[in-house]
């Protein structure tokens, strides 16, 4: 998606340690116009898979997941972090190693929220070692949902998740795909695609 690849462009900031920072528009302040428009493409991408839920993780893939669903017409999931006191019921847990903060943390979803015979895209704001996304998938897994793929906004192709991801099977539509990026020079190079 040319129109995010340019933002990334405009207003990312590459930090060390393979982290790209796009939290003027993404995940930290959100343009929800820009949302509004990746959650078009979202829809254009998967519009005939037969999409009923989107199921995404907290935080940072609320908003865009909420978006997508006005596009798609379908409830958000998300997994939530924290165990709290709110989560009442069986639930589905799976771990998740988190490659922003280096922790592993359990990641939960109420299994009343998540059933066999739903067809599930999961939505994210960045792939990189695919830790996330395998939680999801972990938890779709234990409702025998089905999955349709998922939708990224930015994928780190320079990292294994993507490949490992669509080697096994899963379909991944990733809008931004960065080959690499400097820190140093602050230089962000997309695949084509
Ligand atoms: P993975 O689980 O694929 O290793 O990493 C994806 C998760 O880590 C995403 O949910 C995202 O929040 C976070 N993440 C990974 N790489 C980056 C990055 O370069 N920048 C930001 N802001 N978040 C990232």
């Amino acid at each position: 998606m040319k129109e995010l690849e340019q933002r990334i462009q405009q207003d990312g900031i590459v930090r060390a340690g393979n982290v790209l920072k796009v939290d003027s528009f993404l995940n930290h302040q959100m343009d929800v116009e820009l949302l509004d428009r990746i959650g078009a493409e979202f829809y254009r991408l998967y519009k005939d898979a037969n999409v009923n839920k989107i199921l995404t993780i907290e935080a940072s893939g609320i908003g865009i997941a909420c978006l997508a669903a006005r596009h798609f017409h379908v409830p958000v999931v998300f997994a939530k972090k924290a165990k709290s006191k709110n989560l009442d019921g069986a639930l589905y847990t799976a771990q998740v190693k988190s490659f922003t903060y280096g922790k592993e943390y359990d990641v939960t979803v109420a299994q009343k929220f998540l059933n066999e015979g739903d067809t599930v895209l999961l939505i994210d704001d960045f792939l990189a070692d695919g830790k996330a996304l395998n939680g999801l998938l972990d938890i779709c897994h234990q409702a025998g949902a089905n999955v349709a793929g998922a939708g990224i906004c930015i994928e780190k192709g320079f990292q294994p998740g993507g490949a490992n991801l669509r080697k096994a099977g899963v379909r991944v539509e990733s809008l931004a795909i960065v080959e690499s990026m400097d820190d140093t020079t602050g230089e962000v190079v997309f695949r084509q695609q």
